[in-house]
C-alpha cells in the first residue's frame, strides 16, 4: 500500500501540535479554503506515492519527537493508509495529531459509511478540525489558524458521541509562541 505525500516527513515541528513533533504532510485536499497556504497540497495527483513500508521505516528511525501529526492536503481523504501508519507510530510509543478540514461531527457522518474514516479516527488522539477560514483568522490560537477551528479530545469525543474540546489549548499563547504560530494554518 502506498500513500501520497506532499513532502518528506518533518521532524522537530512546535508548531503542528504539542511537544516536539514529526509531520506528515499528505497530498490532496477538497476544501479549498481561502487564504490556505498550502495550496499546492490540493491536488489528488501531485505530490508523490510513497510506500507505507518506507514511512515506517522513517518512523524507525525517529528521535527526540514526542509524537507524529498528519497535516496536509486533507489526511482523512487516505484514511486507511493514514490509520495504519498511525496505529504503527502507536506501537512505537508516539502520540497522535492530526488535522483535518472536516469537522469531527462530518467525520462521524462519512464514518457510518465508510469504516477507514473510523479506523483512522480511532487511532487519533487529538484533531484539530474545521476548514481555515480567513475572516477568522487569529494569531492567538494555539496550533490554530482561525478561531473557528477546535483542538478536540478524540477519545473522550468518540465516547460521548459529541465534541469535546480540550481545555488546555484554549489558553492564549505568549507573545513568543505567537511568533511561532505566524503563517502556520491548516
Ligand atoms: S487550509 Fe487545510 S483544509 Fe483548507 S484547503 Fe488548505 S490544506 Fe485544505
Amino acid at each position: 500500500m502506498t500513500i501520497r505525500l506532499a513532502a518528506y516527513l518533518q521532524s522537530d515541528s512546535i508548531v503542528d501540535g504539542e511537544g516536539i513533533r514529526t509531520v506528515i504532510w499528505t497530498q490532496g485536499c477538497p476544501h479549498h479554503c481561502l487564504g490556505c497556504h498550502n495550496p499546492e497540497t490540493w491536488d489528488f495527483a501531485g505530490g508523490a506515492e510513497v510506500p507505507i513500508s518506507e514511512v515506517k521505516e522513517i518512523i524507525d528511525g525517529l528521535e527526540g519527537q514526542d509524537g507524529l501529526t498528519f497535516s496536509g492536503g486533507e489526511p482523512f481523504m487516505q484514511p486507511k493508509q493514514c490509520a495504519e501508519i498511525a496505529k504503527y507510530a502507536k506501537s512505537l510509543g508516539y502520540n497522535i495529531w492530526s488535522y483535518s478540514g472536516f469537522t469531527f461531527e462530518q467525520l462521524l457522518s462519512l464514518g457510518k459509511t465508510k469504516k477507514e474514516i473510523m479506523d483512522f479516527l480511532n487511532e487519533v488522539d487529538v484533531l484539530v478540525d474545521g476548514k481555515f477560514e480567513l475572516s477568522k483568522k487569529s494569531y492567538n490560537c494555539l496550533f490554530r489558524g482561525s478561531t473557528n477551528q477546535r483542538i478536540i479530545d478524540v477519545k473522550k469525543s468518540l465516547k460521548a458521541r459529541k465534541a469535546i474540546i480540550d481545555d488546555k489549548y484554549e489558553k492564549v499563547p505568549s507573545k513568543n509562541g505567537r511568533k511561532r504560530q505566524e503563517g502556520v494554518y491548516i
